[in-house]
């Protein structure tokens, strides 16, 4: 997706602070950021969002996940705790339709809802 800005920062074609990176998925930090941690955990090929996930990205997306203690702990916040979560559509306020957990951490953070 030409137009994707989570796929240029993957493509290395717009600037992104990268804390990790793999044949399959990239880490960079959020340009506005709610805590002292807050991180872009997304897959290298774009998919749009959780609710289109095909069944054949499982894997993909269960690395995404595993891969965010490993960043946790490179970030220092693996014991003190971080939030993993991704939004979904309109009324979860999500803004960028490339699939991406948001890992936020560093700070005790509000109870969702
Ligand atoms: P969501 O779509 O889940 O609501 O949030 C998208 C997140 O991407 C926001 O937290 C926003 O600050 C972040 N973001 C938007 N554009 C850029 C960008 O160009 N670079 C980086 N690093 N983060 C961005
Ligand atoms: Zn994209």
């Amino acid at each position: 997706m030409t137009d994707c800005i989570f796929c240029k920062i993957v493509a290395g074609q717009a600037p992104g602070d990268i804390v990790y990176r793999d044949d399959e998925i990239t880490a960079f930090r959020d340009i506005h950021p709610v805590a002292p941690v807050h991180i872009l955990i997304v897959p290298n090929r774009h998919i749009g969002q959780l609710s289109t996930v095909d069944e054949r990205d499982a894997e993909l997306i269960g690395r995404m996940i595993l891969v965010a203690p490993q960043i946790a702990a490179q970030e220092g916040i693996l014991h003190s705790g971080y939030r993993l979560l991704t939004n979904q559509g309109r009324d979860a306020g999500q803004i960028i339709e490339h699939l991406h957990w948001h890992l936020i951490g560093g700070r005790r953070l509000s109870r969702i809802g």
